[in-house]
């Protein structure tokens, strides 16, 4: 893409994402951007249709008061610990710009992780420092808490579990990031975190420089409503407002509030639908495992897979033509073996199974 001599360098240095593929063709098994499966509760459905009815002509709560007082009731916590935005993502971008900008000094993220991360350094000026992950594809923790120890850094950003290697980290190893960087702020991008990791939420009252980060886009079922959160003290929390009301006073409207409000109020959907996916999680790698694929273990609602006789690229290709969708990485190198497989309904892990039998 070109960019016009009118605009300024900056946009000729960014380095936008590229999303998923958002099929515009019906009746694909779409397993290639972690959507959940299953619809969203029917009380947040209800909760979106009755706020459709009643009061659209009004501008909506700037706060989002009632829905930060739900969610941190959730967590136990105080509703100025919480902050929400459009989608994590958006919460990402202010988070970036409110915490990482420090004179130069490098955001140390692991090397492979998720790829927005390097987007919002881009755009905000900061220099990423990548942190390659271990020989088994975790992430290394002492390595990055011995760095971060050295001082000069702009904190640490990484993604728990990872993406898109679906692996978690223990609560212990959080806290050693936290200590070895009491001076910056460490995120942590909990965006798969209900499929069987540990939350540091529980963590934020004893650590001042912790920010945690969460989307309705997963265990929640609501990608389209584009809601997410963060949780941290209140002087963060502070800091994202200030940053939030400087671009716009409205981040969510009012159907993102009140569906995103009955989506937490809703335990029981939420437990129900998260297991069925972690359950079809175990099923889809013992399958995969008999077709002869490496599978990573995964907290997440999705598996990191690849086939040691068969070429990443040629197989999401493959599977394409049988009207299946998967995301593959061609870069970093050290993936590009590796499919990503969002983990489906039973008949759509079944369908990716059968298509598999047929490829491989
Ligand atoms: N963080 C991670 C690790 C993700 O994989 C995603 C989804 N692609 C997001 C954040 C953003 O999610 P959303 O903007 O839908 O909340």
């Amino acid at each position: 893409m070109t960019v016009p001599s009118l605009c300024s360098p900056v946009v000729g240095r960014l380095e936008p994402y590229v999303p998923g593929e958002q099929p515009r063709i019906a009746g694909l098994v779409k397993l290639n951007t972690n959507e959940n499966p299953y619809p969203p509760s029917p009380r947040a459905v209800a909760a979106i249709e009755a706020a459709a009815r009643e009061g659209l002509q009004l501008y909506p709560d700037p706060q989002s008061l009632a829905l930060r007082e739900t969610i941190a009731a959730h967590h136990g916590l105080e509703a100025g610990q919480v902050f929400v935005g459009n989608g994590s993502d958006e919460v990402l971008a202010h988070a970036f710009f409110a915490f990482f900008q420090h004179a130069g000094q490098p955001l140390l993220m692991p090397d492979i992780t998720y790829s927005f991360y390097r987007v919002y350094c881009r755009l905000w000026g900061i220099a990423p420092e990548l942190q390659p992950l271990d020989e088994g594809l975790a992430i290394d923790v002492e390595r990055i808490a011995a760095r971060a120890a050295e001082g000069a850094c702009a904190g640490i950003v990484l993604a728990n579990p990872n993406a898109p290697t679906g692996m978690g980290l223990p609560l212990s190893q959080i806290e050693r990031l936290l200590a070895a960087c009491p001076q910056r702020v460490v995120l942590v991008d909990e965006a798969y975190v209900d499929f069987g990791g540990e939350s540091a939420v529980s963590l934020v009252p004893r650590y001042p420089n912790l920010l945690v980060v969460h989307t309705l886009s997963k265990s929640r079922s609501l990608a389209g409503l584009r809601v997410g959160a963060a949780f941290g003290q209140r002087p963060l929390i502070d800091a994202l407002e200030r940053v939030k009301d400087s671009f716009n006073s409205y981040p969510l409207d009012r159907l993102a509030q009140a569906g995103a409000r009955a989506a937490y109020e809703d335990v029981a959907y939420f437990d129900e639908t998260r297991r069925a996916v972690m359950h079809s999680r175990e099923g889809l790698a013992l399958a995969l495992e008999d077709l002869g694929f490496e599978v990573l273990p995964s907290q997440a609602n999705f598996l990191f897979v690849r086939h040691p006789a068969h070429d990443g690229a040629r197989l999401a290709a493959a599977l394409r033509e049988r009207a299946v969708l998967v995301r593959h990485f061609a870069r970093p190198e050290r993936i590009a073996q590796y499919l990503r497989i969002s983990v489906g309904t039973p008949a759509q892990c079944d369908a990716l199974v059968r298509a598999l039998q047929a490829i491989v």
